[in-house]
């Protein structure tokens, strides 16, 4: 797929400002602070609908300004498409594809695709849990936008079962009176959770030997990376009933401690994926260099699969990470994005990049929120 144009207005601290993408590699260059990771954040919003910076829109839309708008046009191998996000500081986004305004947003899941790599993707490696789990649905909901509206219907009945919990704590009400309220929920959250849970096995049993062939070809054969779901409600066979039943007797099984508690104590909520290199847990164990390789593999194996399942190269959305790794893997990268996908690469110093690839790429300076064409040869040569 391709990214023609995108056309920001009031997003962050552009006003207004069209951008049009020339080559298959755009390489955006300007000092801190300029605007660079906006754009790309405007990009992973119209792909995955969420930035992995905040949450909520206020954030995102410019100062001063009540509503901001994105546009893009996109070639798919299928055809053309138009499509907007609209963003406002209170109430409802709107999402439109094609001069339709679509009724729900999860409706524009899969209009544009990418996979976003940038520093803070070490998280994936070196943070929490929730990290991890939001990665994989990130990823799930790109794959099968339907898995968005699934996970958005277990959260809103884990938030219920939970409200109803902390009640029961607090003694507001009695474990009598709220026994069918939460048998309702009971069975609503091991229906969803199910649902959640198969879908995030099915997409890491696929993923998982892609990066490790990835993280091989990386380091040069040296470092076996294993990619382990490690589900809440530990089931074996993939068959519905028996992940619900399992699920459902663990959840009997924890029903005082989930009172004493006033909390859910089971479900994908406490999902975990677990790294592992040469057999050791990579969080504690990887170099900060391995840890970074991981993380490309990883990001290389999701590119592989989007494009695998969705039939079109998603975009690659480089965010600084070039300077972060050494010659041998940025070489390596660039090789492998060559001529695979649209890529936008967002950097402060254009040293960083080998001559063939400045003149084959688009070179677009960033300055206060405004774009333009890079007069990087200038730069280039008085160095
Ligand atoms: P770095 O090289 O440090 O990563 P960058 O060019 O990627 O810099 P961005 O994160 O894209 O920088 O942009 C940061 C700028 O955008 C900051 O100056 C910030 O104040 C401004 N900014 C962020 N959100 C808004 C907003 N809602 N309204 C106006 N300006 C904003
Ligand atoms: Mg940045």
């Amino acid at each position: 797929m391709y990214l023609h144009s995108l056309y920001l207005q009031d997003f962050r601290n552009y006003r207004e400002q069209r951008v049009t993408f020339e080559a298959p590699k755009t390489i955006i260059v300007g000092p801190n602070a300029q605007g660079k990771s906006n754009l790309l954040e405007a990009v992973e919003l119209l792909a995955t609908l969420r930035s992995h910076r905040v949450s909520r829109d206020r954030d995102l839309v410019r100062q001063q300004a009540q509503t901001a708008r994105i546009e893009a046009q996109i070639q798919r191998s299928y055809g053309d498409l138009d499509a907007a996000l609209i963003l406002r500081t209170q109430g409802r986004r709107t999402a439109w594809r094609n001069q339709e305004t679509l009724r729900r947003q999860l409706d524009f899941l899969g209009t544009l695709n990418a996979v976003q790599f940038s520093c803070t993707d070490l998280e994936l490696v070196r943070g929490g849990p929730e990290t991890r789990r939001h990665w994989l649905d990130a990823l799930v909901m790109q794959l099968e936008p339907v898995y968005a509206h699934i996970l958005s219907q277990y959260n809103k009945v884990l938030k219920q079962r939970n409200a109803l919990l902390r009640k029961l704590k607090r003694g507001e009400m009695q474990r009598r009176e709220t026994a069918p309220q939460l048998a309702v929920w009971d069975a609503q959250l091991v229906a969803h959770g199910t649902r959640v849970t198969r879908r995030r096995a099915r997409v890491l049993r696929r993923l998982a030997p892609i990066a490790q062939t990835w993280q091989q070809r990386i380091s040069g054969a040296a470092e076996t990376l294993t990619t382990a779901y490690q589900p809440h409600v530990v089931w074996r066979e993939d068959e519905v009933q028996a992940v619900q039943q399992l699920f459902l007797q663990q959840l009997q099984q924890r029903a005082i401690a989930e009172q004493h508690q006033g909390r859910t104590l089971v479900g994908p909520h406490r999902d975990e994926i677990a790294f592992q290199l040469n057999d050791v847990p990579a969080r504690t164990y990887a170099s900060q260099g391995q840890q970074r390789t991981l993380v490309l593999a990883l990001k290389l194996a999701e590119l592989e699969l989007i494009e695998q399942v969705v039939g079109d190269a998603p975009l690659l959305l480089l965010d600084d990470v070039l300077a972060e790794l050494d010659l041998q893997r940025q070489h390596q990268l660039l090789e492998t994005i060559q001529a695979r996908c649209q890529t936008l690469i967002t950097t402060t110093h254009l040293q960083t990049f080998a001559s063939d690839w400045l003149h084959s790429a688009q070179v677009l300076a960033i300055q206060d929120g405004q774009v333009s064409p890079a007069n990087f040869l200038a730069n280039t040569i008085t160095r």
